[in-house]
């Protein structure tokens, strides 16, 4: 059985890849196929966004398809960055122009107000068959500055909870055990077991 990965993010593919090992399934990325043109993220939710890229790749590939779409959510900026977490500085900026506009509109609050969460959806799609999302959330909090090296994204500006160092110092080993990724896609690994 093969799984296509619906995304160009080879930071996820990776993530992705480890967290999947050991099911008897080939795994696929979009590098494997001639080029598609990129599905546009429009929807309004997270879900719709997971689905749409996985039932577009699923019906351009004739495979199984696995998509993900996951964000940033800060209560105290009203659900921001949310769907647009990659392009919260502008279409064309860094991750650290959006780390960089974060810590600048959350500069006076207090820790009690930097409360966040990342927020992954999975989406799974057949050729022919319906569709199966699933949900991971990872709690935490926003720091007062960048630190860490490792990871991508928000990871230099996000203090999972229990923890008092953002996802870029603790590194890949254990925001591997505790993200919204990880989370969403060890329910995904146990109802691709169940399938195949
Ligand atoms: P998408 O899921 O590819 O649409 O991208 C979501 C965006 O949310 C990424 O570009 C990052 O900015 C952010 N994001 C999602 N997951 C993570 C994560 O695990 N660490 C840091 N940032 C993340």
């Amino acid at each position: 059985m093969e799984l296509v990965l619906a995304t160009n993010n080879f930071d996820k593919v990776r993530e992705i890849k480890k967290i999947l090992r050991g099911l008897k399934i080939k795994i696929l990325t979009l590098k494997d196929f001639p080029p598609m043109p990129e599905v546009v993220e429009n929807g309004r939710t997270f879900r719709a966004n997971a689905v749409k890229k996985a039932t577009v790749i699923s019906r351009k590939t004739g495979r199984m398809a696995l998509a993900d779409d996951s964000g940033l959510v800060v209560g105290a900026l009203k659900g921001k960055p949310g769907v647009r977490s990659s392009r919260f500085a502008g279409e064309d900026c860094t991750y650290a122009d959006n780390n960089r506009k974060l810590l600048r509109l959350m500069k006076d609050m207090r820790p009690g107000k930097r409360k966040a969460r990342f927020t992954c959806i999975v989406a799974l799609a057949g050729s022919k068959g319906p569709v199966k999302t699933v949900t991971g959330i990872c709690k935490g909090r926003i720091s007062a500055e960048i630190k860490g090296t490792e990871g991508f994204g928000y990871d230099t500006v996000f203090i999972p909870e229990g923890y008092g160092k953002t996802f870029a110092e603790l590194g890949m080993k254990t925001k591997n055990r505790i993200s919204h990724r990880a989370k969403a896609l060890r329910k995904v690994k146990k109802v691709l077991s169940k399938l195949f």
